[in-house]
């Protein structure tokens, strides 16, 4: 018996060969410089915030260098598979924006030429590469079984031995072929391992594009490359598609550096070129002063859902992802106000070798920069979307008044230091109630009144300015003149610096006045332009406020 008759038994209806996949997955006509990279999800669990920030590097450095950013699953874990989880996953990263140029789309859809993207359905193209190894010497069939590797690992415990499948303990690599045969044709179970050709007194070097060089003993493991049920394990697999795929970047969890001699070597083995390697650090959260992980069940920001329902914009998850991917992004976008995340490129050097810091409240701050920095329609437009997922009352509302709901979410817009009022769409109802009679009605209401508190008072200056010199059609100058005529009736100064230069002789100034306008109308000490809160509102508006105001002094 030779190792090719034992390959012939193991996989008897491989047909294809190595040469053959390698004609199907032809070398992709791209420039030099252009990174075919991807994200590659198990499908155990649903989409968290490592996953989104992986994918969102891996899409970004495509596009900065017209590559390809591709999706694969990578579902060999048959006992691990969350159902919906494939369907979940694409549906997060392209709520995120993050589309792939080739590969898993949808739960039922793949594009692209260089699939199947989804492993469970590359068993062929697997075993094609195992059966290379076997005919040719370089893996053989592992029949140990769980309770002798156990009895290996204790052995090695007590022997205080590295733990593994290697060198004197690699028993079934020592069976002769003859043999091998004969158990596998007597169907007992077994595994493929490699025939690793390292030697653990000898160290390679591999720099990491994100670590910089790191040094390694050689990989002598002879890891398992097929499980029993046929399927390969994640480093075999991780060989065969980053090959055929033609990834020329590996962008991952840095839980697999220590992977890193065995990839390379399985790349080695089979002749070809190993992808470069970026290995990105666990995002952290910094708590009572403790730093830790990022983590699924212990931060909502870690799911997905939460910035959907808290209507986080796409746009501003993407500005703060890339905060945290490069620690000299926020700076540029700060001195480019009017560029996008697209004019800046990714720099595998300039991320955070010990792990960006997810802070919630800088996030917020993003978004408040890049809300206060966008069209109101374009706010608006959003705002809509986000309503009518939840919240059924406001949306019919700014569907309703939607010239009005644009008009607000102008004020104080177009200018060089626009308001930054809003971080998210659901705050967005919290903070303009008072301008919509409907929730104006059932709201409960505090009047915010400051240093002119007295009813009386407040209800006569505010009759007056209605009967007297309030015009809706009054420009933001001739309104203003106005509440200074108003003031001076009244015995407030008109101008605050006359007030300051002699307080004895007014019982305050401009500003008091338009305080008690501003909180009789929206019971709120704090607004946008209250000239332009006032020309939204409109007469009749305004006169019920006042009315409303008698009633609840
Ligand atoms: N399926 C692997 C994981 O979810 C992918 C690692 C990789 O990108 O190669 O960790």
């Amino acid at each position: 018996m030779t190792n090719k008759d034992l390959a012939n038994l193991i996989f008897p209806n491989v047909t294809k060969t190595i040469e053959d996949y390698e004609k199907m997955y032809p070398k992709r006509n791209l420039k030099d410089d252009a990174i075919v990279t991807r994200a590659a999800p198990s499908p155990t669990g649903y989409t968290h915030m490592g996953t989104l920030f992986q994918a969102f590097i891996s899409k970004k450095v495509a596009k900065d260098t017209n590559g390809v950013f591709f999706i694969r699953i990578e579902d060999t874990d048959r006992e691990r598979l969350v159902e919906d989880a494939v369907d979940v996953i694409t549906t997060d990263l392209k709520y995120f924006d993050i589309t792939p140029d080739e590969g898993v789309i949808s739960g039922n859809k793949e594009i692209g030429n260089y699939g199947p993207y989804t492993q469970s359905n590359r068993k062929e193209i697997y075993q094609t590469f195992m059966k290379y190894l076997v005919a040719n010497n370089l893996a053989y069939p592992c029949f140990c079984t769980k309770e002798e590797k156990d009895e290996m690992t204790k052995a090695q415990e007590r022997r205080k031995d590295r733990i593994g499948y290697y060198g004197r303990y690699a028993k079934c690599r020592k069976i002769p072929v003859n043999d091998a045969y004969q158990r596998i044709k007597n169907g007992e179970p077994f595994t493929l391992r490699l025939k690793s050709p390292g030697d653990f007194n000898k160290k390679i070097v591999i720099n990491d594009l994100i670590k910089g060089k790191i040094s390694f003993p050689e990989n002598d493991m002879d890891i398992v490359i097929m499980k029993q049920d046929g399927l390969p394990t994640y480093h075999f697999a991780h060989l065969v598609d980053d090959h055929l795929m033609r990834t020329t970047h590996v962008i991952r969890g840095d839980e697999w550096v220590s992977s890193l001699p065995t990839h390379v070597q399985l790349f080695e083995v089979f002749g070809f070129r190993p992808p470069k390697y970026a290995h990105i650090s666990p995002i952290m959260k910094e708590e009572n002063g403790i730093k830790r992980k990022l983590s699924k069940r212990k931060d909502p920001e870690a799911q997905m859902s939460y910035y959907r329902e808290k209507g986080i914009p796409v746009k501003a998850v993407e500005l703060y992802l890339m905060t945290l991917a490069n620690t000299n992004f926020e700076q540029w976008w700060d001195a480019n106000k009017d560029k996008t995340i697209d004019d800046f490129k990714y720099d595998f050097k300039k991320t955070s070798k010990s792990g960006g810091l997810f802070d919630v409240e800088k996030l917020m701050n993003i978004s408040k920069n890049y809300l206060s920095r966008i069209k109101a329609t374009e706010f608006y437009d959003m705002l809509l979307n986000y309503a009518k997922e939840y919240d059924e009352e406001f949306y019919e509302l700014i569907v309703k008044y939607k010239d009005f709901t644009i008009g607000l979410l102008n004020i104080e817009r177009e200018q060089k230091k626009p308001r930054k009022d809003y971080a998210s769409f659901s705050e967005v109802k919290e903070l303009v109630w008072y301008m919509y009679d409907e929730l104006f009605d059932k709201h409960e209401k505090t009047y915010e009144f400051k240093d002119v508190n007295d009813k009386e008072e407040i209800l006569k200056l505010m009759n007056t300015y209605i009967e007297k010199y309030y015009d809706e059609n009054d420009s933001q100058e001739t309104w203003f003149n106005r509440i200074k005529d108003l003031s001076e009736e009244f015995g407030y100064a008109r101008e605050v610096k006359e007030y300051k230069e002699n307080p004895n002789k007014y019982k305050g100034h401009v500003g008091d006045v338009s305080m008690v306008i501003r909180v009789a109308l929206t019971t709120k000490s704090m607004t946008p332009n209250l000239y332009d809160i006032m020309k939204l509102l409109g007469k009749d508006r305004i006169d019920r406020r006042i009315k409303e105001l008698e009633k609840n002094f």
